[in-house]
């Protein structure tokens, strides 16, 4: 039950999902988009720090697996997030989706950007915790055009993933209007 309990509240990174394929706060050898990157860079920064802090406040006491999410609107705002298990372990909260409801319950519809860090309690992340399927789902229904997905292991070291990257071909309203 160990392993169940650690798949169903952790967002541990699937191998064949770490592909560079957009940069990383270590590797930046893209600068066409010059100071907007920059400036890009440093929004980024800021998010992953807002991860990392957030996961002091994960509630995991099944699975000790730590994460925090920073979600960034795109008034500038940041919604802070963790997990949050249970003793029915399908009853357990991704942070992605705490912090999304959050923000969609204080009345923000409209989002640029989430940080995501995830690690054992009490440790540094010591690899990328990609979101799980549904939380990719719950970032669709509310992400804007250029939304980002931010894995974070420090926050100088992270991997930035466009939405459309991760959930390819997604169903979205457009879909049933
Ligand atoms: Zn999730």
């Amino acid at each position: 039950m160990e392993k169940q309990s650690e798949m169903q509240a952790g967002e541990k990174a699937h191998p064949a999902e770490r592909l560079d394929s957009e940069g990383s706060g270590k590797c930046q050898g893209d600068d066409s988009r010059g100071s907007g990157k920059q400036r890009d860079d440093a929004v980024w920064r800021q998010l992953a720090q807002a991860a990392l802090d957030a996961r002091k406040m994960a509630y995991v006491p099944y699975s000790r697996y730590a994460v925090g999410a920073a979600l960034l609107t795109e008034q500038g705002g940041i919604y802070q997030g963790g997990n949050i298990e249970n003793a029915s372990y399908g009853a357990t909260n991704c942070a992605e989706r705490t912090a999304i409801f959050k923000a969609v319950s204080e009345g923000e519809r409209r989002f640029s950007a989430i940080a995501i860090a995830g690690g054992m309690e009490g440790a540094e992340p010591v690899d990328y915790a990609y979101p799980c399927g549904i939380c990719r789902q719950v970032m669709q229904e509310f992400a804007g055009e250029d939304f980002v997905v931010i894995v974070v292991k420090s926050d100088s070291d992270y991997r930035v993933h466009g939405l459309r990257e991760l959930l390819p071909y997604g169903f979205g309203g457009d879909s049933i209007r």
